[in-house]
């Protein structure tokens, strides 16, 4: 296994090992690390039995959702060291309604909200927490929209570790904010400051090498979020539909999965490969702009606003990989819909008995605004990552119910 920076090409410096490089999260050239590990020797058929077995363990690391597919997150991991909370295992559902609503043929939605935390951070929370633990730390740090704050602290908990949380003093949900606090996180708020400035902060390991950072930037959390296509292509024996789409804010999710498709592929689990929708709110839609540009670089939005809290980020720190990984390698597609077509998407959802909070809507909306311009086809199949509980925004229940 090897930490490549995903710019420049380059290694974290040797006299970093130990202690310290495990909380490398940063290349010197400002680029994020990637964990490129070499599978030739993987052998599929193999590992789908073993994978198929790992199903009726109880109580072992194993019946994970995510590590059951340790050999394909993280191999090298004692198993003494995975800090886990039986994350994943979350529901994959074809409600008839929904399927209407967006216009497909065939449509699944995948219930991350039904993790231990109540959305899909904690899918990749587990693998970096487990390696943070494995090295030593006794000090964990995240900036955060809100779901990345309440796993950390959950799993810091776990292991009666200090959790630090940089939160946005605005627009994040207040049940977020609470979960977190009630798990021992510190509150260290973000004066004046959104996501983006929390990001900056942290970037150099906020400062000090003993605090771990946890944020997407964290290679280990893009190896644990992989599992929620594994566990998708896994219930679905390996046969995965046309289209997969996922709300886009950090672009985190977006990189794993593309990740996750890539190596699937490669190896033979699938024989052919699924395309990525990504979807951002309009107010919050620089990677959007950047696709359908078609420009180079990405131009941060500097005041993102949106209902949808968990995707208000103007300066996603993943875009490279997220544009690499996930639209170029599967001829990937984004959109950006309104906060009202979020809501309206979320009400449905909602009210199939699945329940999300309004970011997790956007898959749905979008792919209904895709469907509509003919981009994704009315024959054609697709999963929506449904990425947060009903419970985490309850204001934004207030306003649609109280
Ligand atoms: C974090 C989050 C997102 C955004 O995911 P990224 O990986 O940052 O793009 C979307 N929805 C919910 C509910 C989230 O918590
Ligand atoms: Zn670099």
């Amino acid at each position: 296994m090897k930490l490549i920076c995903f710019d420049c090409g380059g290694e974290p410096p040797a006299a970093e090992r130990g202690k310290a490089a495990a909380g490398t999260v940063m290349c010197a050239c400002g680029g994020l690390f990637d964990i490129v590990r070499d599978h030739r020797a993987t052998d599929a058929e193999r590992l789908k039995r073993t994978f198929d077995a790992r199903l009726a363990e109880r109580l072992s690391p194993y019946a994970s959702g995510v590590w059951r597919y340790k050999e394909l997150i993280y191999p090298e991991l004692p198993e003494a060291s995975i800090v886990t909370k039986y994350e994943g295992n979350t529901g994959l559902y074809r409600p008839d309604n929904v399927r209407s609503y967006a216009g497909v043929r065939e449509l699944w939605l995948k219930a991350l909200s039904e993790n231990p935390s109540g959305s899909f951070k904690d899918n990749g929370m587990t693998v970096a927490v487990s390696h943070g633990h494995a090295h030593g730390h006794r000090a964990f740090a995240c900036a955060s929209t809100g779901n990345t704050a309440a796993s950390l602290a959950m799993y810091g908990a776990l292991i009666d570790a200090q959790t630090y949380v940089y939160l946005p003093e605005e627009g994040v949900s207040r049940d977020k904010l609470l979960q977190a606090l009630a798990y021992g996180a510190r509150l260290v708020p973000l004066a004046g400051g959104n996501y983006d400035a929390g990001i900056r902060l942290l970037g150099a390991n906020g400062g000090s090498p003993d605090l771990y950072v946890c944020n997407s930037i964290n290679p280990y959390r893009i190896e644990g979020q992989k599992s929620i296509v594994f566990e998708i292509a896994h219930t679905l024996q390996w046969r995965l539909p046309d289209w997969i789409v996922l709300p886009g804010g950090a672009l985190s999710n977006a990189t794993a999965a593309g990740k996750a498709l890539r190596e699937l592929y490669a190896l033979g689990f699938i024989d052919r490969l699924p395309r990525i929708a990504i979807i951002q709110a309009e107010g919050a839609a620089p990677f959007h702009r950047l696709v359908e540009q078609g420009t180079a670089q990405l131009t941060p939005e500097p005041r993102p606003r949106t209902a949808a809290s968990a995707l208000n980020i103007g300066n996603p720190p993943s875009w490279k990989k997220a544009l690499r990984l996930a639209i170029e390698a599967t001829n990937g597609v984004t959109a950006a819909v309104s906060d009202d077509e979020i809501m309206d998407a979320k009400a449905v959802v909602d009210r199939c008995g699945i329940g999300c909070e309004p970011a997790a809507a956007a898959s749905l909306a979008g792919l209904r605004k895709l469907v509509a311009a003919g981009v994704v086809g009315a024959e054609e199949t697709a999963v929506c990552l449904l990425t947060g509980h009903l419970l985490k925004d309850t204001a934004a229940l207030q306003r649609a119910y109280g």
